[in-house]
């Protein structure tokens, strides 16, 4: 089919971690196209049924409880493949786990694109690049991984899975796309997943100590959800096979992410310092030419503007309504 006729065909798309956060923003905007049939497979580790509880009983929506370390038989015509712990504390609460996800669960979802026909979509990280030696990462860059580290379960399973995807590639003519994400925050995060993000919004919420892990001057780079639902569905309906990466190349310190927190959201808390956990990435900041010359992507929301919009949705979650001014 050609390619510019995907977009408006009847589809039916199976997401995997589609009850996770990404994942179920990515499901609002299929569904949203009224010609796709969704199908989600998750086991709910870290996800849940809540983050789709709109399109539950919906005719054109199949929610599956699956895990992808399983054989999974469906009928579709794209796999967007999500499924994966994506927070350092819940990718090391069970390792081995972690990894076979990674690597099984990609398996099975390549053989299920191979039989069907279908094109899947992965999506790999930003941690393949490890503790980078290059700044900015561009693709092109091969990364610098530990491989026994305790991330290694996932940023080397996330190795595996991309080597996985492009050998069916290469040997079965399977249809690919590679994005390799970077960190991505907005409304439905888990609140107590221990990620930057999540965790200062939270606090400040909560009005506790923003915890600032040391030394403070590492760097991320934070990419808006729905400009990262926009890059994925761009990805997957052109013609590059990726890998791409996908995030918003505005680069900020931990602490002025914190002061930022802090001035929008609870100017009253205080900033402290906490211990930091081993191989913590000192920088991180995509390199996006090749989404915008091959996609014509670009994030637009600035950090600021999504840090206000992810506020409501967590004061609603953690029942903290928002003061009054008297
Ligand atoms: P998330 O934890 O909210 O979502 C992951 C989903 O996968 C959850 O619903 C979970 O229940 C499900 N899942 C986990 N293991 C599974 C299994 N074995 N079988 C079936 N379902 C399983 O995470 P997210 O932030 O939405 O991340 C989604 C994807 O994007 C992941 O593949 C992650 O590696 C990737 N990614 C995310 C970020 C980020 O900043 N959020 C950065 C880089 C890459
Ligand atoms: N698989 C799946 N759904 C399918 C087809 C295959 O989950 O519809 C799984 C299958 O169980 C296998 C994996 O995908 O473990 C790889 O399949 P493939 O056909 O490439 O390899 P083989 O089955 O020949 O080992
Ligand atoms: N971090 C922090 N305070 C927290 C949680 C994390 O300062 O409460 C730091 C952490 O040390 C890292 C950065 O924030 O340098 C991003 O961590 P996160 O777990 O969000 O993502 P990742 O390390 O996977 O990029």
């Amino acid at each position: 089919m050609p390619n510019c006729c995907l977009m408006q065909a009847n589809l039916r798309i199976l997401v995997t971690g589609g009850a996770g956060f990404i994942g179920s923003h990515l499901v609002d905007k299929l569904m949203e196209n009224e010609k796709h049939e969704v199908i989600v497979a998750d086991n709910f580790f870290t996800g849940s049924k809540d983050n789709l509880k709109k399109w539950i009983g919906h005719p054109r929506f199949e929610l599956i409880r699956h895990d992808v370390t399983q054989p999974l038989l469906v009928e579709v015509d794209q796999i967007y493949h999500l499924a994966c712990p994506a927070s350092p504390i819940f990718y090391k609460h069970n390792p081995v786990k972690t990894i076979k996800t990674n690597v099984i669960g990609t398996l099975n979802m390549l053989g299920l694109a191979k039989r069907v026909g279908a094109r899947i979509l992965l999506t790999s990280t930003s941690e393949v690049y490890g503790d980078p030696l290059e700044h900015p990462q561009t693709e092109a860059y091969w990364g610098n991984v530990n491989p026994i580290g305790v991330r290694s379960c996932y940023d080397e399973g996330k190795r595996v899975a991309e080597t996985l995807m492009f050998d069916y590639h290469r040997q079965h003519g399977i249809e690919i796309r590679i994005a390799r994400i970077f960190n991505t925050y907005g409304p439905r995060m888990n609140i107590d997943d221990g990620r930057v993000v999540s965790n200062f919004i939270a606090q400040a919420v909560r009005g506790e100590p923003l915890t600032v892990q040391k030394p403070g001057t590492q760097t991320r780079s934070f990419c808006y959800v729905a400009d990262m639902v926009d890059g994925l569905i761009k990805l997957m309906n052109g013609n590059n096979t990726g890998p791409i990466n996908l995030g918003n190349p505005g680069e900020f310190t931990m602490l002025e992410l914190a002061e930022n927190v802090k001035e929008l959201i609870n100017p009253e808390v205080t900033v402290t310092m906490t211990e930091n956990t081993p191989d913590d990435p000192r920088q991180r900041k995509p390199d996006i030419t090749k989404a915008k010359e091959v996609l014509g992507w670009e994030p637009k929301v600035v950090l600021r503007d999504g840090l206000v919009l992810m506020e409501d949705d967590f004061r609603e979650r953690l029942a903290v309504p928002k003061k009054t001014k008297a």
